[in-house]
């Protein structure tokens, strides 16, 4: 099964593991807690009209694992390195291996630069429209991508475009990810209360 690393469990993070979960890869999130969600309220995150930071975390990070995305909370992510076959991942605990990496550490950038991404002249990771770095399979999502423009939902939308991209090489191209009502009647359907 192809398998992803993700490093960092704000929106971007969770966003990419959701994302690449749901499609059958097979997805391992190592986070720190150290996201900035702990300190926000969303009143401009599209479609939510007023969210408080941790709980919408919570939610993430159960839609996330509903979906199969194994969360290594509490782990961090010492040393990165690319191997043949993809990337190996350290940390305290062990070391773990991968097809495929997305990076969504916030505004730091240093794992990216031990796998020796390339920068900007703003000294944030350079990535194009599907988030992929100079390193072949590596992303960079969310925060350290941008030199300002953070925002929640922006990060999100930057792990799902790094899924997205991961999920159009493994599985063909311009691959989504498409539900219907009558998806959610099949997933739902059985918890409606039947007319008496
Ligand atoms: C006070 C405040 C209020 C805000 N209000 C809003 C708002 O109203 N609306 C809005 O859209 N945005 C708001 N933001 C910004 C928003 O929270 C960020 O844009 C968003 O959280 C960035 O998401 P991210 O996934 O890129 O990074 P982060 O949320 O920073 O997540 C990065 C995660 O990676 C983890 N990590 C880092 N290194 C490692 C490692 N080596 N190993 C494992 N894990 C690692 C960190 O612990 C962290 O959990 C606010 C921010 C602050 C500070």
């Amino acid at each position: 099964m192809t398998s992803v690393i993700v490093v960092g469990g704000g929106p971007a993070g969770l966003s990419a593991a959701l994302f690449a979960a749901k499609n059958g890869l097979d997805v391992r999130l190592f986070d720190t807690d150290g996201t900035w969600l702990h300190s926000a309220h969303l009143f401009n995150y599209l479609g939510v009209g007023s969210v408080n930071g941790d709980a919408f975390l919570r939610t993430a990070r159960q839609q996330a694992e509903d979906f199969g995305a194994e969360r290594h909370q509490g782990e961090a992510v010492t040393g990165v390195s690319s191997t043949d076959d993809g990337f190996t991942v350290s940390t305290d605990d062990g070391e773990y291996d991968a097809d495929y990496l997305v990076l969504a550490t916030g505004a730091n950038r240093d794992l990216a630069e031990e796998l020796g991404c390339e920068t900007t002249d703003d000294g944030v990771v350079d990535v194009d429209v599907t988030m992929e770095t100079s390193v072949e399979d590596c992303y960079a999502t969310g925060a350290m991508v941008r030199a300002e423009e953070w925002q929640a939902v922006i990060s999100a939308g930057d792990g799902a475009s790094a899924a997205l991209n991961v999920l159009t090489k493994e599985k063909g191209d311009h691959y989504h990810d498409f539900d219907t009502p009558d998806t959610a009647d099949e997933v739902f359907g059985g918890l409606r209360d039947e007319k008496v």
